[in-house]
């Protein structure tokens, strides 16, 4: 579809939604009277070319790895039900989280959910912090152990993850089309890429099919260069998944984690733009969710859901949309660092 009439058939997708009105005290003692549209049903968004209907809210399943900290499995499969009672249908893991073990907890969290209820996106690739193997073979052995970890005969979307990691051709002319056999045996249903540095996407996308994009961190308060290559990905008819909306952790009133890789100036204008907000009565992870979910090209956005409260608040942002005053505030609090990133990857892929 090109690009202008996406526009116009986004705009038309329907929205109920009813008004809120919530009242916030400030750090500084001042009460600010919110007032916000509540969402009545979850919204979702056609995921590219493929027939999948996504939910613009997605589970980021790696914190049930133990990424940010330990997560109990009561409370995973009580964030798991929860989270399809209440419209979340897209769910995303890799192997590579907690090694594994975010695949197992995800899997043994959805048994007895019928299969139809959910999106599942898993990936190959990437195996540990520093393992990397994008070959044909350990591509399809990583399925059929990513089948049996998750409990189902199918993966909806297959992605390669992390790809600047490895030789871009291997997976061109490797990795991708390993996926395509599988496919063709009903084993995955659709096959995506992942990765930070965004020059990646094109470079694959001109060489070979893919059905989705998966980017992460490139569509923050900080950061929206994801913007500068929406378009080309639309047009091309390739589904885009925003991934990381809190920046892993940066745009939260919590320390990222120790392993965090942005630059310490970064995380400095991160803290003192969470400041900025708490004193107005917001807060930061509240308003990067809702500035991320108001972008109708992105058909998901996957935030790692860490905690039952954490996922109530994620689903309360579905259909507001951020308070402008505070946004301008928080945006101005970035202009030293708009678009700061961070090396990921082999040098020429970056
Ligand atoms: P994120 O930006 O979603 O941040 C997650 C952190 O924020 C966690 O510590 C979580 O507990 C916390 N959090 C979530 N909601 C919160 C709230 N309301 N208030 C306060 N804190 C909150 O980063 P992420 O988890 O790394 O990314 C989301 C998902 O995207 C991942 O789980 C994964 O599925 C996917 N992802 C994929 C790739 C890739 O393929 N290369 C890279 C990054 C993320």
């Amino acid at each position: 579809m090109p690009f202008r009439e996406g526009i116009d058939a986004l705009i038309a997708e329907p929205i109920v939604r009813r008004p809120g009105r919530q009242a916030v005290s400030g750090s500084n003692g001042v009460v600010r009277q919110l007032v916000y549209w509540r969402i009545e049903a979850m919204i979702t968004r056609q995921l590219g070319g493929t027939d999948l209907q996504v939910s613009i809210l997605g589970f980021g399943a790696s914190p049930l790895g133990g990424v940010f900290g330990t997560v109990t499995e009561n409370d995973a499969q009580c964030m798991v039900h929860t989270a399809i009672d209440r419209g979340i249908n897209l769910f995303d893991v890799s192997p590579f989280y907690g090694i594994t073990r975010a695949e197992t907890v995800l899997g043994d969290s959805l048994r007895g959910i019928p299969r139809d209820r959910y999106v599942l996106a898993t990936k190959v690739g990437r195996y540990d912090a520093a393992l990397f193997d994008f070959s044909a073979e350990r591509t399809i052995r990583s399925v059929d152990e990513s089948l049996a970890r998750l409990r189902t005969d199918y993966i909806d979307l297959i992605q390669c993850h992390d790809i600047e990691f490895g030789s871009l051709d291997q997976v061109v002319n490797e990795t991708i089309p390993a996926l395509r056999t599988l496919r063709d045996r009903g084993k995955v249903r659709f096959i995506g890429i992942t990765g930070l540095p965004l020059k990646i996407f094109p470079y694959i996308m001109d060489r070979i099919e893919v059905d989705t994009v998966l980017s992460y961190c490139h569509y923050t308060l900080y950061d929206d260069s994801l913007t500068t290559i929406l378009p080309d990905i639309v047009e091309r008819g390739v589904g885009v998944i925003s991934a990381a909306p809190l920046g892993m952790g940066l745009l939260t009133n919590d320390s990222p984690p120790n392993w965090h890789p942005a630059p310490e100036k970064l995380k400095s204008a991160c803290l003192n733009a969470a400041r900025v907000c708490r004193d107005q009565g917001v807060d930061i992870s509240r308003l990067a969710l809702q500035f991320a979910l108001e972008n109708p090209f992105i058909s998901s956005t996957l935030v790692g859901i860490g905690s039952p409260g954490q996922l109530e608040n994620n689903l309360d942002c579905v259909g507001t949309g951020p308070d402008e005053v505070v946004l301008k505030m928080v945006l101005d609090c970035f202009t030293s660092v708009h678009n700061m990133t961070w090396p990921s990857g082999l040098p020429e892929n970056n």
